[in-house]
């Protein structure tokens, strides 16, 4: 569908087509606009239309697109050395990256193991907690809990960890056996209680798993602060994470943050768990530590782990070829550092504050059931009925129809569905870059107002 064709450049070489007949995108009956540039919260494409960035591409771009000194200080870095392996030397971005990020992290966090992304990080989390437990001597502590309605990534180790039914299915077969304890979702709360009656029964259900599982066969338990992607940010209740934190200790369970999304900002704190004034032993970021500006990752880790290994071992077998790479440990630093000068994390909580009341007026449609989140992350769920909270049949797609009618408008949000139990439910994420001003704020509320009205316009009343 792309303008162009095969053609000499001016150095003689046959140019790339421009064309995507040759890439494997995973929907392979899909066609994208091509991607030009990019400059603050919006994308540009070749064909001259912009686009509102509504979601940083998928909860990714905090400082925003296009900030020259990010590229600066990375093309620096490419003409000095661009890379050296991880087995033969260190190098100074690396270090300056892992001392920035323990400055940021809380309690004794403060040491980095450096991947590519989200899922090589969580890879690394599961691994490092076994080790961990192997390195004191209790080898059979190697299953993770986790949570229905989360997402940790693709990898299969990290998929096993994912309690996201329409991503495992069709791999369900050679995942690794992972319990799964309940979502915290106060909307739909799968125990039919309400707060805090409730007593946060879906925390205190870790409890009854581990005992059930076996504490001696678990190494840790792994979740995100706010669940972006599987559940549409639904916030936990203020004692969720110290009755997580208290069961993890009692039964020698190590407790990893995913914070691969609300890392460094996104959720108006520098990271999500601090909302809960909780220090968890592993904390897994990605996304938001390079804004997008490179593959980067890692896994910041309590020195009391590191040092338990340090001591026994010695030896944390595991790495990935680009791990600390030179080129993705600057633009970590470049970011950082560019986060703290503007004071973004501050900016994003404020922000994040206008955009839930501008948010809240979307109630009025028949289709908003619930408008949740913290700072710039913020959910919508979208219902059939608002009263009785049915959700869509999910054969419709109505939060991929709804993604698909803003997109017209130029404005790019975040689909997500299964949110009910898995399989029914539908969300919508917006997730802006830090830089988004009040009035750009209510310029995407007037876009998703357009396009929740024309979306029930042609599905709700059909
Ligand atoms: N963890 C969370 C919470 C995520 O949202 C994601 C991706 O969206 C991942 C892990 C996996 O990250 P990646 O796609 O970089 O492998």
């Amino acid at each position: 569908m792309f303008a162009g064709g095969a053609h000499m450049n001016s150095s003689g070489f046959r140019a790339v087509p421009v064309g995507d007949a040759h890439v494997f995108n995973a929907a392979l009956r899909k066609t994208y606009p091509v991607v030009s540039h990019g400059e603050g919260i919006y994308l540009y494409d070749t064909d001259g239309n912009r686009y509102i960035d509504a979601c940083g591409g998928a909860m990714v771009v905090n400082i925003g697109h296009g900030v020259r000194e990010i590229a600066d200080a990375m093309a620096a870095q490419i003409g000095r050395v661009a890379f050296a392996h991880r087995g033969q030397f260190t190098n100074e971005p690396l270090a300056r990256l892992a001392a920035l990020v323990a400055e940021m992290a809380p309690g004794d966090l403060d040491v980095f193991f450096p991947v590519s992304g989200g899922s090589e990080a969580v890879e690394t989390a599961i691994k490092l907690a076994h080790k961990y437990h192997r390195d004191r001597g209790r080898p059979e502590k190697r299953r993770v809990v986790a949570r229905w309605q989360s997402y940790h990534g693709n990898t299969l180790g990290a998929l096993s960890a994912t309690g996201f039914s329409v991503r495992r299915a069709q791999y369900a077969s050679m995942l690794l056996d992972f319990p799964h304890i309940a979502p915290v979702y106060c909307y739909r709360c799968p125990f039919g209680r309400r707060y805090p009656e409730c007593e946060v029964a879906c925390a205190t259900d870790l409890e009854r798993v581990i005992r059930q599982e076996g504490a001696h066969t678990i190494s840790a338990f792994i979740a995100e602060p706010l669940v972006a992607a599987a559940g549409g940010a639904p916030v936990p209740p203020p004692e969720y994470f110290g009755i997580i934190r208290d069961i993890c200790t009692r039964h020698d369970v190590l407790m990893i943050a995913d914070e691969v999304v609300t890392g460094f900002g996104r959720t108006g704190r520098t990271f999500g768990i601090q909302h809960w004034d909780v220090v968890p032993d592993l904390m897994v970021v990605a996304k938001g530590m390079s804004g997008g500006y490179a593959p980067l990752a890692g896994v910041i880790a309590s020195r009391q782990v590191v040092e338990t290994i340090r001591e026994a071992s010695g030896l944390f077998s595991h790495g990935f070829t680009y791990g600390g790479n030179p080129v993705a440990a600057t633009a970590g630093v470049a970011v950082l550092e560019y986060l703290r000068t503007h004071r973004l994390v501050e900016r994003a909580a404020e922000m994040g504050t206008y955009l839930h009341e501008r948010l809240r007026t979307l109630a009025a449609h028949p289709s908003v059931g619930d408008v949740r989140g913290l700072g710039l992350l913020a959910g919508i769920e979208l219902v059939r009925d608002q009263a009785t909270r049915v959700p869509f049949d999910p054969a419709l797609g109505y939060g991929l129809a709804v993604v698909e009618e803003a997109m017209t408008r130029g404005l790019i949000v975040y689909p997500g569905s299964g949110t009910v139990d898995g399989v029914a439910g539908d969300h919508i994420l917006l997730a802006p870059p830090f830089v988004i001003t009040r009035d750009e704020i209510d310029l995407v509320v007037r876009l998703l107002d357009e396009t929740l009205a024309a979306t029930e316009a042609k599905h709700l009343r059909a």
